[in-house]
């Protein structure tokens, strides 16, 4: 039987920030057009930060949803828990996954990304991403004491600290030598990683699973053992990971759009076709001060984007030249940074108290590449004035 087509004049696959503001974006300029937002998620657009930081701090739940009215209030018809299966262009159209077909004049992929995942432990390790992954993470909080967290990056690192913050007991396996290794410079890192093992949590650096199975080869009482490349066997109650993610560019691809690591897009967060666009964790744009093109996995890029490439949509033509910052909670320790931080580029730090509170500067030649501001706040417009140059901030701001 032949299903209806449905149009709508934006069409928005995706509904985290960068799918929420996009439909404020598109309201900038186009008070009446249909809009229609597809999400993966069970749930309307939230934050997603506090599922690693906040919320394991006595911060409510509340707070977490992005729009306090209701969508149909707007004009936007919400496809929750519904997956875009199919991008036809020359048709000007879209699939889901049950076969349904909904057309559009503007179109935006803010479909972020997917996590990597192990290739073992399908069923006991939970990939934390979601407000679902967040209550199921509670859960066994509640149930039990002993948590391994796989992976040294933001997601391992937030987490590690959150858990230790609600008592419990907490190893880290990842295979760098340090926690946020590929961020830090190697010396910082190393000193956060024994402030970790300072606060309690166990830190195996250099290693990796190679097995999470239940314990006693029963999930009856929900326990795991992960066994590890060095031969060490870690019992938990809870196995979590944040092995990073991978730009979810499915749609794009297989639509004949240019994609290199991400949906490549120009400064107007246009893909080649001017009826398409993409923005948040899945572009690769044309970072303004980097020279270059980039792609970013964080909140604020996201959500300028999102806001962006929804007015363009709607007929503007606003250029997206913002160096968006990034941020991170760890115990009490915490940094805002713009720019590039690579950890393989030459660094430069300042320190006003040696890792406590500084400001390193990432290179490429003499210039400014990536800035982080550690335990130094209010200095982030300076900072993005200065990345791409060959000026360095100071100290003390002078
Ligand atoms: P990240 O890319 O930050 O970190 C991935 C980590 O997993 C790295 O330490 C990586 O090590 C490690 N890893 C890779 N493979 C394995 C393996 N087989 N076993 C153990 N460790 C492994 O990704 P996350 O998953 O932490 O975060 C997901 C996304 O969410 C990212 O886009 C991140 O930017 C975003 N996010 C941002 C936050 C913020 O802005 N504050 C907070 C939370 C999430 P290696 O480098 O050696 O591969």
């Amino acid at each position: 039987m032949a299903t209806e087509t449905r149009s709508f004049r934006h069409v928005v696959v995706g509904g985290g920030f960068a799918g929420e503001h996009a439909v404020r974006g598109i309201r900038k300029l186009d008070p009446e057009g249909s809009i229609a937002l597809f999400s993966l998620e069970p749930h309307p657009p939230y934050q997603r930060p506090p599922l690693s930081k906040g919320l394991w701090l006595g911060g409510s739940e509340e707070k977490l949803p992005l729009r306090k009215e209701g969508y149909g209030e707007v004009g936007v018809e919400l496809f929750l828990g519904t997956e875009v299966a199919h991008l036809d262009r020359a048709a000007h159209t879209v699939t889901d996954v049950s076969g349904r077909v909904f057309r559009y004049e503007k179109l935006l992929l803010a479909t972020g990304g997917r996590v990597k995942q192990l290739p073992f432990g399908e069923d006991r390790i939970l990939y934390y991403r979601t407000l679902d992954d967040y209550h199921a993470l509670r859960r066994r909080t509640e149930a039990g004491e002993r948590f391994v967290i796989i992976g040294g990056g933001f997601i391992g690192a937030e987490l590690a600290a959150a858990l230790a913050q609600n008592g419990k007991q907490v190893r880290m396996v990842f295979p760098e030598a340090a926690v946020l290794e590929r961020v830090l410079p190697g010396d910082l890192a190393r000193w956060v990683t024994g402030y970790y093992r300072e606060k309690g949590v166990e830190v195996l650096a250099g290693d990796a699973p190679v097995a999470v199975e239940p314990v006693g080869g029963s999930s009856a009482t929900g326990r795991s053992r992960v066994r590890l490349k060095s031969g060490t066997s870690l019992e938990a109650d809870g196995v979590v990971a944040g092995i990073g993610i991978r730009p979810d560019t499915r749609l794009a691809e297989e639509a004949g759009l240019r994609v290199d690591d991400g949906i490549v897009v120009d400064g107007f967060l246009r893909t080649e076709d001017p009826d398409v666009f993409a923005a948040g964790d899945v572009a690769r744009f044309p970072y303004a001060a980097l020279g270059r093109l980039a792609r970013v996995e964080h909140e604020e890029n996201a959500i300028r984007q999102g806001e962006t490439a929804g007015v363009n949509m709607a007929g503007g033509s606003e250029r997206y030249d913002l160096s968006p910052m990034f941020y991170s909670d760890l115990f009490d320790l915490g940094f805002e940074a713009v720019g590039d931080l690579s950890s393989r580029h030459r660094t430069e730090a300042l320190w006003k108290e040696p890792y406590r509170e500084g400001i390193v500067h990432y290179l490429e030649g003499d210039r400014v590449v990536g800035i982080l501001l550690w335990n130094a706040w209010g200095r982030l417009d300076e900072a993005r004035e200065v990345l791409g140059s060959i000026r360095r901030l100071s100290l003390d701001g002078a």
